[in-house]
């Protein structure tokens, strides 16, 4: 085995210390970018060490919090992890402006899929399947007394034939009350354990036994007034209609307009310790199932002439399970939310993407993102130029000024900067 063989048996039996000395060899590491490693913050290495694999350090991502939401009447403050400028800042500013938000939900509803083959007359094992749903949800809910004492539990059940490739299969679904779980776990296991019975209902195989994250049954909604003196007058609105309508007519356009919403959602998500990948994978799929990728919002105007958004899309989030209970960054968050649901947090996640979309289609539909963008971003290029201090703030200024926000430029002022002191 040479020196930089990724190939290492029992990587994941070695400690966080070994392991950083292992990659610090394989990578050339300074002792200043393994102790960058090393230094895990408020989750203890050890903590991560148990969330996930082979882990060396964490990767810290600025956690800010948008103001000014009032939510069915009630004031959040809004934690958001995320990398990027200006998303914070717009989040609070659309919410200003905004008459406030209102929300409503189907309830946090999963679906568990378990795939049959093999079977000669498909439609009636789908009709046998569902003969039988009382003894199949009884076994379900065997599996999980804890989410059945909350209130939940499989509630339903549901079986499709579908024509495939190899052939035509059964699809059983379980429709499961999470509560205040994402429910994943709980709905994985439900299904792995009902499997037997189904092969024996049916004659077939089963194969696959998992949770759909088309999570269809648990939409969440938000709807917003936007005074039209509150956000510029009646030609803001009538420039955000237009770029909602650009949007619903186009799927390059809806793609960027629904990965504006998700800046808001998924710092919610994230900072919150939940599943980001699980509610992007729902949110996309929901904005395709008519067959063409479309908006998750729409903008239209009201009588008065204001500005009126909506938005629908599946959030399965938790308040139990994953990182929110053992990430210590993310109880705080939401303890500072102060959600006594998941159904209640997830409402909020529709709310700020809401905003979201309010504040990059009003930008975009009068002076442009960049202005604001790039007052932010340029610090991160004067950062990345080797700027610090007082001269961080000097140069981002004079770059957007300028409107030249480059790490080129950035480096002649930071030059110039440091042979005038
Ligand atoms: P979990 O299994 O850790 O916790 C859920 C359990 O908590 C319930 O089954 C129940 O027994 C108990 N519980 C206690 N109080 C409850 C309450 N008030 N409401 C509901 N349940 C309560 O978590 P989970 O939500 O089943 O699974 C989430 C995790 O699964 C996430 O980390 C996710 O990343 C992961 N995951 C996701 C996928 C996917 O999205 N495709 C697949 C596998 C795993």
């Amino acid at each position: 085995m040479s020196e930089r063989s990724s190939k290492v048996s029992g990587f994941y039996k070695l400690g966080i210390k070994e392991r950083l000395e292992f990659i610090k060899k394989f990578a050339e590491l300074s002792d200043e970018e393994v102790k960058v490693l090393a230094n895990t913050g408020a989750l203890a290495g050890d903590q991560a060490d148990r969330m996930i694999e082979n882990v060396v350090g964490v990767m810290p991502v600025p956690l800010g919090i948008a103001v000014n939401f009032v939510i069915n009447g009630k004031d959040y403050l809004i934690p958001m992890a995320i990398e990027e400028p200006s998303v914070v800042a717009a989040a609070s500013n659309a919410a200003k402006m905004s008459s406030g938000f209102f929300t409503s939900s189907a309830g946090p509803i999963m679906i568990g899929q378990i795939q049959t083959v093999g079977i000669k007359d498909p439609n009636g094992a789908r009709n046998h399947i569902l003969e039988r749903k009382e003894e199949i949800l009884k076994l379900a809910n065997e599996q999980d007394p804890v989410l059945v004492k909350f209130g939940g539990g499989a509630r339903d059940v549901e079986a499709r034939v579908i024509q495939t490739g190899s052939g035509p299969m059964v699809i059983t679904h379980l429709i499961v009350d999470c509560r205040d779980a994402m429910g994943a776990n709980a709905v994985n296991t439900m299904a792995e354990a009902v499997a037997p019975l189904i092969e024996k209902i049916t004659g077939g195989r089963v194969y696959l036994r998992i949770i759909s994250n088309f999570a269809d049954k648990r939409l969440v909604r938000a709807r917003a007034v936007f005074p039209k003196a509150a956000i510029g007058g009646e030609d803001v609105v009538n420039g955000i209609v237009l770029a909602y309508s650009f949007a619903a007519a186009d799927h390059y356009r809806a793609t960027t307009h629904n990965k504006g919403i998700m800046n808001g959602i998924t710092a919610v998500v994230l900072a919150t310790g939940n599943d980001t990948r699980a509610v992007e994978a729902g949110a996309h799929a929901y904005a395709s199932r008519s067959g063409r990728y479309e908006p998750l919002s729409r903008w239209e105007k009201n009588a008065d002439g204001d500005l009126v958004g909506t938005i629908e899309l599946p959030i399965a989030i938790g308040l139990i399970g994953g990182a929110t209970k053992t990430h210590p960054t993310a109880r705080v968050n939401v303890r500072i939310l102060g959600v006594k649901t998941a159904t209640e947090l997830a409402e909020v996640m529709a709310a700020v993407g809401l905003a979201q979309n309010f504040a990059a289609l009003r930008a975009l539909a009068t002076e442009g993102i960049q202005r604001g963008h790039m007052s932010l971003h340029s610090r991160n290029i004067a950062i990345a130029a080797g700027a610090t201090g007082e001269l961080v703030d000097k140069i981002a200024e004079i770059m957007a000024r300028e409107r030249k926000v480059r790490v080129d430029r950035a480096k002649e002022l930071l030059e110039e900067l440091r042979d005038r002191e």
